[in-house]
């Protein structure tokens, strides 16, 4: 994928997280203690794209799981 905003080649990666990953208009509260009461804890994981000279990620909504 090339960078949107210098059109370089962007380095493919993962985003990492405890839990999902979501994207919403406003800041929500998330509980902290939600990955110790699972039985099994799974890493999320997504892929994307930087852009280490913009230092931007871009993340297609459809990878989001
Ligand atoms: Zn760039």
């Amino acid at each position: 994928m090339n960078c949107p905003y210098c059109k370089k080649e962007m380095r493919p990666g993962w985003i990492q997280s405890r839990d999902a990953l979501g994207w919403s208009e406003k800041k929500r509260a998330v509980p902290a203690l939600a990955g110790l009461l699972a039985e099994v804890e799974l890493l999320s994981a997504t892929k994307a794209f930087y852009c280490p000279d913009c230092r931007k990620i871009v993340i297609d909504r459809d990878d989001m799981k």
